[in-house]
């Protein structure tokens, strides 16, 4: 795969710009390198003879647990790189805000529990939508890949690991997600909805 730039060059208000700077180019570059390094072995590993699938320690599951932690980490970070940069105002009128409003009484409560659920997460917190029940729903996962659940597909990926925003806010999440929210680029929310239901 190949790393995406970050899709807006704005200065964020409320997220530093070498937050930013060490989370794309620094930790998210590092997951797209290891995806395609791990693929590589794999892809080595599937063509031999005799393959070894050892349960307890075998290289092929070394290399498989640490496929979906590098994929999902470029994944969400895509998600999470391309949800900001705008200036946080939700279209009313658009499909995703009338799905929000259906399923949380408002935007405001479906802020309120999604800010709640990115407090008591370790990793990420996700706006998904869920292909079979055809709902919003909303997962934690406490390392990437962990926590989802197969046919939900991301609208939103809030990244609450302590290095999206311990040097602009010290422990202070909240403060952080506060500012997720003031960045957000709803529009990216909305087209992924769209693009998911229609
Ligand atoms: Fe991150």
């Amino acid at each position: 795969m190949q790393e995406k730039p970050l899709p807006f060059s704005k200065d964020l208000d409320g997220i530093s710009k070498k937050t930013i700077e060490i989370h794309h180019d620094k930790l998210y570059v590092g997951y797209v390198n290891k995806s395609n390094e791990i693929a590589e072995k794999l892809s080595v590993i599937s063509k031999q003879e005799k393959i070894e699938g050892n349960a307890t320690y075998s290289e092929l599951r070394a290399l498989k647990d640490a496929e979906t932690f590098a994929n999902n980490g470029v994944y969400l970070h895509e998600d999470y790189f391309g949800s900001l940069g705008g200036d946080g105002k939700l279209d009313a009128t658009g499909t995703l805000s009338k799905a929000l409003v259906e399923k949380w009484g408002s935007v405001e409560q479906f802020v309120k529990y999604f800010s709640a659920c990115a407090m008591c997460s370790r990793g990420w917190t996700i706006l998904t939508w869920d292909v079979r029940q055809k709902k919003l729903r909303i997962f934690n996962g406490d390392v990437h890949n962990q926590g989802g659940v197969w046919g939900a597909l991301p609208v939103l990926a809030l990244d609450v690991y302590e290095h999206a925003y311990f040097i602009d806010y010290g422990s202070d999440r909240k403060s952080y997600i506060e500012s997720y929210f003031k960045n957000l680029n709803w529009k990216f929310a909305q087209d992924a909805f769209e693009s998911y239901t229609k």
